[in-house]
């Protein structure tokens, strides 16, 4: 069976499972894109360069906003997120499969331009769940953590918006959900 040749945006809550579940699909089909953003937050411990995001400075990202090299961006958590448009593009024109991990402002901004991509929110068990697990991954100062929860809180209210909403309580089964998603039959 052969995944709907599409943009697939995946959003959710900072921790809220939504990279470890592209990892997971990435891992078992190496043929879809994946679009690495820029980004001008500090690298975290497992990010790569070039890898999980482009890390550029700040002047460096607006000058790219000025020269329209983003199909989207946007201000996350205090820091300036944006999706490359040559690669993505490139992906549609060759039909392919696209995976954007983008938070709800950049998800809402892709619908806008292509209507038939497909978004998909990744939806903590609870908020009870969700606060626990993004403490206890440990990879953000408390300002940060603090900041992703308010966010977070605000984030959660607009998952009725996206086309399918996934709750992440057991990993296993929340993968097999957007697979479901992403091999579904086109009514
Ligand atoms: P993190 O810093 O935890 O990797 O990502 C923070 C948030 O930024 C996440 O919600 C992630 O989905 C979002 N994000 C990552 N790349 C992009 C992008 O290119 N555009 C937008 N709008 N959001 C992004």
């Amino acid at each position: 069976m052969k995944a709907n040749p599409n943009l697939y945006i995946i959003s959710s809550v900072a921790g809220g499972g939504k990279s470890t579940i592209i990892s997971a699909l990435l891992a078992e089909y190496p043929d879809f894109y994946f679009s690495i953003s820029c980004t001008t937050r500090e690298p975290r411990p497992g990010d790569e360069e070039g890898k999980t995001y482009y890390f550029l400075s700040v002047p460096e990202f607006k000058k790219r906003i000025v020269d329209g090299e983003f199909y989207e961006w946007a201000e996350v958590h205090g820091n300036y997120y944006g999706t490359p448009k040559g690669p993505i593009l490139a992906a549609i024109r060759e039909h392919r499969v696209a995976l954007l991990d983008l938070d709800v402002q950049g998800a809402k901004s892709v619908k806008k331009l292509r209507p038939e991509s497909v978004t998909i929110f990744i939806e903590p068990p609870s908020r009870e769940i969700w606060i626990e697990r993004l403490i206890r991954r440990g990879t953000d100062s408390k300002t940060s953590v603090e900041r992703r929860i308010e966010n977070g809180i605000k984030e959660l209210d607009e998952a009725p918006s996206f086309d399918y909403v996934v709750v992440n309580d057991r990993l296993e089964d929340a993968i097999e959900d957007v697979k479901s998603i992403l091999f579904r039959k086109e009514s």
